[in-house]
């Protein structure tokens, strides 16, 4: 059975170069550095006000109610000439910014950078460098980018039509008339409803606008009935798949299979690594070095791409053919930040490929299962049951003292996730759901609380 339901979803087109004028793109140049003065004007103000009531750390960021934009428009005239949604937006970002160090950081640990500054006597150690604090945008790491936002005809603001439109290939922003050219790779569907539109460019120039939107979809939910109705013989009988996070092969299945990382993903790693080599000899700043700069971006951008690439191909793959897949619930950037792990464990993007597996489950009426990160998957020997806490890191097959089976320790971890999984399919289906209902009950709450301010 199938139900209507809204989703929301992003899609990402690039902008034809070739029809993209010359005026179109110093706008768009012009809005990625206005945004990014606001967000440095908030990072400033933020600043000052913390230096001023004599926080040092330790504690949540205090309430404060920041100022308007008009009032960096007094002061920066050119602020007036761009998407002013663009820097409501960028307003936006900065209290996200506030909330991530409130909610998500220890307010005490310092970044790498930070210790070594202090440690060389470059710069004392202050709240600034405390990690998740939210930081200055520089115009060499990217940072250009700009979110705008659709508005459709009502009665008050007497619209003809909706700010932002995609017709065929074109799509239609506020203040640009002629719109923009896009290369289509799949077609926009022509019942969505636009939300939002990012504007951004990569190191190469290339500029890419990336639409959220809203689409009624037909979700299969045969699933979500016999979670909600208790059907032991649907839930008894769904295929799980269980997935272990593996270093050398990307991951490890229940099946034991591992998945085919692509060579060629590797041989353009080591090229990177190579032209940064030869990067890290040159002297900053001189033209050799710029030369260099823009072929090592250019790597990472084809690095990055190949494995967008991939993930979304393997996990369109993994999703068809199971109706769940178990995952374990590691943290990646804690595990990044120990060990050696943290390059490889960037580089590979398991973290990418679980959000977009999500989605996909979604979509199709099912769910991605986040085993808990304390469930002994390693330890646990999957024919009887033993834990056994003597395996190490480097032990990649063991012998279960107990039931005398031979593992390998990446199939077997699989093998735990999945039924574990399984075991608490039904359990976290409902979590999924009352998660849903919450999140979208605090959208019609904000959208009502919008209507009402601007009464
Ligand atoms: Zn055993």
């Amino acid at each position: 059975m199938t139900e209507q339901v809204t989703i929301r979803k992003a899609e990402k087109y690039a902008v034809s170069q070739r029809a993209l004028a010359e005026e179109t793109r110093s706008f768009f140049m012009q809005n990625f550095g206005c945004n990014r003065k606001v967000y440095n004007l908030y990072v400033d103000w933020l600043y000052n006000k913390l230096e001023e009531t004599g926080y040092t750390g330790g504690e949540r960021i205090p309430k404060m109610k920041l100022p308007e934009i008009t009032m960096f428009k007094k002061e920066h005239s050119y602020l007036k000439e761009v998407d002013a949604l663009g820097l409501a937006n960028a307003k936006i970002s900065f209290e996200k910014a506030i909330d991530h160090f409130n909610n998500e950081c220890d307010h005490k640990s310092y970044t790498k950078r930070a210790l070594r500054r202090d440690k060389s006597g470059t710069e004392k150690l202050t709240f600034r460098g405390l990690k998740g604090m939210p930081s200055f945008h520089s115009k060499t790491h990217g940072y250009n980018s700009y979110t705008t936002n659709c508005q459709y005809p009502n009665k008050k603001n007497k619209l003809k039509q909706a700010t932002i439109r995609m017709e065929k290939n074109k799509l239609y922003l506020p203040k640009i008339k002629d719109g923009i050219e896009l290369i289509v790779h799949r077609p926009f569907p022509e019942d969505a409803k636009i939300g939002n539109v990012t504007i951004s460019m990569e190191s190469n120039g290339q500029i890419y606008a990336s639409i959220e939107y809203e689409c009624i979809a037909e979700r299969n939910i045969d699933l979500q009935q016999a979670v909600q109705n208790g059907d032991r013989d649907v839930l008894d009988n769904i295929k799980v798949l269980g997935l272990d996070y593996s270093q050398e092969s990307f991951y490890v299945d229940s099946e034991g299979r591992k998945a085919n990382y692509p060579h060629f993903y590797l041989r353009t790693q080591e090229k990177l690594g190579r032209e940064m080599r030869k990067l890290s000899h040159m002297q900053k700043g001189s033209s050799n070095y710029k030369e260099q700069l823009s072929k090592v971006q250019k790597i990472g951008l084809k690095t990055r791409n190949q494995r967008k690439d991939y993930i979304n191909k393997e996990a369109l793959r993994l999703s068809q053919e199971n109706d769940a897949i178990a995952v374990e619930d590691i943290d990646l950037r804690g595990m990044a930040q120990c060990l050696k792990l943290g390059k490889k464990l960037h580089d590979n993007g398991f973290g990418q490929f679980r959000v977009i597996l999500e989605n996909i489950l979604r979509d199709k009426g099912s769910i991605l299962i986040k085993v808990g990160k304390y469930y002994p998957s390693t330890k646990k020997c999957h024919c009887c049951g033993f834990c056994n806490s003597d395996i190490k890191l480097e032990d990649r097959k063991w012998v279960c003292p107990n039931c005398g089976v031979m593992h390998d320790r990446d199939e077997n971890a699989a093998i735990n996730i999945r039924e574990e999984g399984k075991r608490i399919f039904a359990d976290y289906y409902q979590s999924v759901l009352k998660k849903e209902e919450q999140s979208e009950m605090r959208a019609k709450r904000r959208s009502e609380f919008r209507h009402r301010s601007r009464k």
